[in-house]
């Protein structure tokens, strides 16, 4: 059996007006995604436990199946599994962006992002900051664009961090690490203020009109989590496929293995044919393969309506339609899509509430649950609603047909 998952992050949103009261995902044309609704099992899916802030880490694990209040510690030590940082027992890893601080005293949360730096800038700028900041105890790591790790060796953990895309055009004063040593956090974000001011990439980035990055922003800290391998559990051989470091890193807890695409970006220039294409491929010898699009999560925290249907688009016709129309010449097969958590355009950040899946299965006795088109709606009115979300998995790799034989009685 062949298992394949397709995962645009953030799809899922709330009605537009300007979208004549649709969502972005009613409104794009997706005929690769119905067609799965159609022949399929549609439905919800809730990735986001009662009492965790919505994100990607929180709602991949729960698509991996790994319950996280069981196994969930922190996003940084996630990203450092592919960062190939190696943590001990008491290091600390927390998620360090570049950001664009803004107002007259550099106190607004102006941009998470740097505007969205490029990863060789970035690159030169982190190992700055490290040069200047770094310690046996503090060291910094580049990764992609604006998202970088830092890592406290015999740190603490007990604090309260906010995501900076939580904070857009808020005062950051409120927002700033709060618990356990917190004033070695706060003096490492001050101190990169200082560092950061005098940077040739950013007085370059200025010149050329670009956001500069003004500070980093230490969140989402952790030890090392303690995953069950999917190699163990199902006795399977996969990959995963994402430009960011959170999936690949996941990934790599779950024992699967991570596979790199060119061009592969985590914005909406993003290789996606590319993407399908090695995920056919890897399927020739393996039986299992993720692919993460980070696209319209992006769009949705940019609040870019018509970026975010072009991103559903390009993902529903690039990677799902690339992917269908080879799959059944692999059957058997289960092929699952999903969006991990909403994006909403309204409010630019996450929401906790279920996402719209579907699940086509070359044994057509399985697919029981059709529904009209891919969409938050058409998915509620099917009346399967998966939660607590991490119970999918097991169900879709051991007993799809029982499971959704029970949901229908
Ligand atoms: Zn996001």
């Amino acid at each position: 059996m062949k298992y394949v998952i397709l995962l645009g992050d953030g799809m899922a949103d709330y009605p537009l007006e300007e979208l004549n009261g649709k969502t972005p995902l009613e409104y794009a044309r997706t005929p690769n995604m119905d067609t799965i609704a159609k022949e399929g099992t549609l439905g919800l899916i809730d990735t986001i436990p009662a009492g965790f802030s919505p994100g990607s880490d929180v709602a991949i694990m729960s698509v991996l199946g790994y319950n996280p209040e069981q196994y969930y510690t922190g996003r940084g030590p996630l990203e450092a599994a592919n960062m190939g940082v190696q943590l001990g027992e008491d290091d600390v890893a927390f998620r360090c962006n570049l950001v664009t601080l803004g107002g007259d005293a550099q106190n607004i949360m102006d941009d998470f992002t740097a505007g969205h730096i490029t990863s060789q800038e970035a690159k030169t700028i982190i190992a700055d900051i490290n040069s200047t900041m770094g310690t046996d105890r503090f060291q910094f790591y580049p990764g992609v664009s604006y998202r970088h790790l830092c890592v406290w060796r015999n740190g603490k953990a007990l604090l309260k961090t906010t995501p900076p895309h939580d904070i857009t055009g808020k005062e950051i004063r409120d927002y700033l690490p709060h618990g356990e040593d917190e004033e070695q956090i706060n003096s490492l974000m001050k101190r990169s203020q200082v560092v950061l001011a005098d940077n040739p990439v950013n007085k370059r980035r200025i010149a050329e009109g670009k956001k500069p990055a003004t500070s980093i922003w230490l969140w989402g800290q952790g030890r090392v989590p303690k995953f069950v391998k999917l190699t163990e559990k199902y006795n399977l051989r996969g990959g995963m496929i994402s430009a960011v470091d959170l999936l690949n890193g996941i990934g790599i807890y779950a024992g699967l293995h991570v596979i790199r695409v060119e061009g592969a970006t985590g914005y909406i220039d993003t290789n996606y044919l590319g993407k399908a294409r090695k995920a056919l491929d890897s399927l020739k010898e393996s039986d299992f393969v993720f692919i993460h699009v980070e696209a319209p999560d992006e769009m949705g925290h940019e609040g870019n309506i018509k970026g975010k249907v072009k991103a559903i688009e390009d993902f529903d016709e690039k990677i799902v339609g690339t992917i269908l129309n080879e799959i059944y010449g692999l059957a058997p097969f289960r092929l699952l899509v999903l969006s991990d958590h909403p994006t909403p355009i309204s409010i630019k950040t996450h929401a906790s509430s279920p996402s719209p899946f579907a699940i086509l299965s070359s044994d057509e006795r399985e697919n029981l649950k059709n529904g009209s088109v891919f969409s938050e709606s058409s998915a509620g009115n099917c009346g399967v609603m998966i939660s607590p979300g991490y119970i999918l998995m097991d169900k879709f790799i051991k007993n799809w047909r029982g499971f959704i034989e029970e949901k229908s009685r």
